[in-house]
């Protein structure tokens, strides 16, 4: 008596499995695709134009110009990526340099 009403509920599951076969064959094409979460790479003549490049307060993250991990709240606007921009570093600066990518 107890199986009784655990019967529907499963075969709704079993049928809600069958129903979504279309969404999980997406998902599984989702994940043979690598992800490109890393860098994000902005086109050197992009960031040294010179063009709405503006300091933006955001959330704190990894300094995209220092080789070691700094952290700042600044970010390009324009670029999107953080950058150092405080009494010790300029990276802001230093990022948007010409010659001074790679
Ligand atoms: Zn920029
Ligand atoms: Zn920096």
């Amino acid at each position: 008596m107890v199986l009784q009403p655990l019967r529907p509920f499963i075969e709704v599951q079993e049928k809600g499995w069958i129903g979504c076969g279309a969404l999980l064959s997406s998902v599984g094409r989702e994940t043979d695709v690598p992800r490109k979460r890393r860098a994000i790479a902005v086109p050197p003549d992009v960031r040294t134009d010179g063009v709405d490049h503006l300091p933006t307060w955001g959330t704190r993250q990894r300094c995209k110009h220092c080789t070691v991990s700094h952290f700042s709240h600044v970010f390009c606007s324009k670029c999107r990526v953080n950058l150092c921009l405080n009494k010790h570093r300029n990276c802001f600066w230093a990022f948007h340099e010409k010659g001074t990518y790679g």
